[in-house]
């Protein structure tokens, strides 16, 4: 026997004596051996109890041997039954044979031709036992292939690139969702056409027939194309997919949106530009200005004109200074490099001293610039004094700048609910308020005829929201064109 593994045995016979010294016989070949003394009996243990070899006589009471051979069978065919006979005649093997016997042992026989019959069938059921198993275990291969298949196919449906891939003829044979929802594509759209179906633009058309052709070879990848669709900009990259031997199968394309990034740098663009602009006009009006000084000294004439030449070129120099500097401090803040030096601050007395060192700004205007703090004690605050001088400097000097002769200015600090409330507020020329809230972007002055010479950045008030909201606190305005304006800072204390 190829396995030593116990096999049942029903042994089928009229003879007490026959079935006994089976039995005995047959326990040595590692098996389990039962009897039945006829046909109706070994039918009902069949059904019962399965038997992988029955010993059948064929010559037996009730129940011919033959009948039951033809029943076993149909019971189920995988069951050897090896026929014991008395009368073993050419007719009566075939009759046996025909109806599926598998062996014939004649009576009598001794216990070495049943042991050789009998180990015969047990071959032959390690055999089909064996080939059983690996069946089994090629089917369980093609599973686990196939939940491996099933498992690549969501992985490729969940990513949030599009993947499209073509055979060797251009044809799609794969799409997933996000490659039709970043084409724009109906839901329902299947595999099948020419990538042109799916692909409005030309030249990425014809890039991916190329590679399905085969004209990359493996490892080369298309340059990135990119492309407009719908108000997106998507990147397409390609690839061919190599067979086993290095041939190509067709074309991988996967499609990303980059529209963010693009935005971004389209912002950064335009950001260069502005800067570029108001760095140019004023350095241009310097260098005429100062060529003019140069050819005055050279003739030696109209000093007082120089004079004044040279006072206005150093305006312009102080006003580039100051935007500069302004350009610097709003890429720190943004930078997020703001608030090194935190440390515990008297709001009064910051406040107090930041009044103090504008005053002499705003009596040139003959404005009067004063501090209110009120009698309730103000919450100490958790910051980097620099950014608070910032934002209040930033303010004050905004309300001195937009207020006319003789106006006033009131900084008034209270606490308000473990929070500190600044106000900044001025009786100057309001803003109106289409333009309220386009202050606070970088670059934005409002022109009109009260502003038109007054010089400035624009970046003052976006320096100041920044620095606020750094420090998780809020800015909001209330402004009258002709009144004046009320910034209002809130500050969360400790
Ligand atoms: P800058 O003062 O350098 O122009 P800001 O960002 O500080 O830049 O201010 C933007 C614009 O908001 C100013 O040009 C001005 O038109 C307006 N503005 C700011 N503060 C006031 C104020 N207190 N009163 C009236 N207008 C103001």
């Amino acid at each position: 026997m190829a396995e030593s593994e116990t096999m049942r045995i029903l042994v089928v016979d009229d003879e007490r004596d026959i079935r006994e010294g089976c039995v005995r016989v047959l326990k040595r070949l590692n098996s389990e051996v039962q009897t039945a003394e006829n046909g109706n009996e070994a039918l009902a243990m069949i059904k019962d109890t399965s038997f992988p070899i029955v010993l059948l006589d064929l010559k037996m009471p009730g129940l011919d041997g033959m009948d039951v051979l033809r029943e076993i069978r149909a019971m189920d065919e995988t069951i050897l039954v090896i026929i014991i006979t008395g009368f073993a005649t050419v007719e009566t093997a075939i009759e046996a044979m025909k109806q599926g016997a598998y062996d014939f042992i004649p009576k009598p026989f001794d216990p070495a031709q049943l042991r050789m019959v009998v180990e015969r069938a047990q071959d032959k059921i390690s055999l089909m036992r064996q080939a059983e198993n690996l069946a089994l275990e090629r089917s369980r291969t093609l599973a686990d292939l196939s939940t491996e298949k099933s498992r690549i196919s969501a992985i490729v449906e969940s990513l949030p690139n599009g993947v499209v891939v073509t055979d060797t003829t251009g044809q799609v044979v794969l799409i997933n969702p996000s490659f039709k929802h970043l084409l724009g594509l109906p839901m329902d759209t299947e595999p099948g056409g020419n990538i042109s179906d799916y692909i409005a633009d030309e030249e990425l058309c014809h890039m991916v027939t190329d590679i399905s052709r085969g004209e990359y070879s493996e490892g080369m990848e298309m340059p990135p194309h990119e492309l407009a669709v719908d108000g997106k900009y998507l990147i397409a990259r390609g690839r061919p997919v190599p067979g086993e031997s290095g041939q190509c199968l067709g074309a991988v394309v996967t499609l990303g949106d980059f529209t963010a990034m693009k935005i971004f740098d389209q912002l950064k663009s335009e950001f260069v530009a502005k800067v570029s602009h108001e760095l140019r006009s004023p350095l241009s009006t310097i260098h005429e200005q100062l060529e003019m000084v140069l050819n005055d000294i050279a003739e030696n004439e109209n000093v007082r004109e120089d004079q004044h030449l040279l006072s206005r070129a150093k305006e312009k120099t102080g006003g580039l200074i100051a935007l500069i500097g302004d350009l610097l401090d709003l890429s720190r803040i943004e930078a997020g490099g703001t608030g090194y030096n935190v440390q515990a601050l008297k709001p009064d007395v910051l406040l107090g001293d930041i009044v103090a060192f504008m005053k002499d700004r705003a009596t040139a205007k003959n404005q009067t610039l004063a501090l209110e703090t009120g009698d309730a004690p103000l919450p100490e605050l958790q910051a980097d004094p620099m950014a608070l001088e910032s934002i209040f400097g930033n303010l004050i000097a905004n309300a001195i700048n937009y207020t006319g002769e003789k106006g006033t200015i009131t900084v008034r600090a209270v606490a308000e609910d473990n929070r500190l409330k600044v106000t900044v507020a001025d009786t100057g020329f309001g803003i109106d308020p289409r333009h309220q809230e386009k202050i606070f972007e970088k670059f934005y002055r409002v022109k009109d005829d009260n502003t038109r010479y007054i010089t400035g950045t624009g970046l003052g008030l976006p320096i100041v929201k920044g620095l606020v909201e750094q420090m998780n606190g809020e800015i909001h305005l209330e402004s009258t064109p002709g009144k004046g304006s009320t910034f209002r800072v809130i500050l969360p204390a400790g």
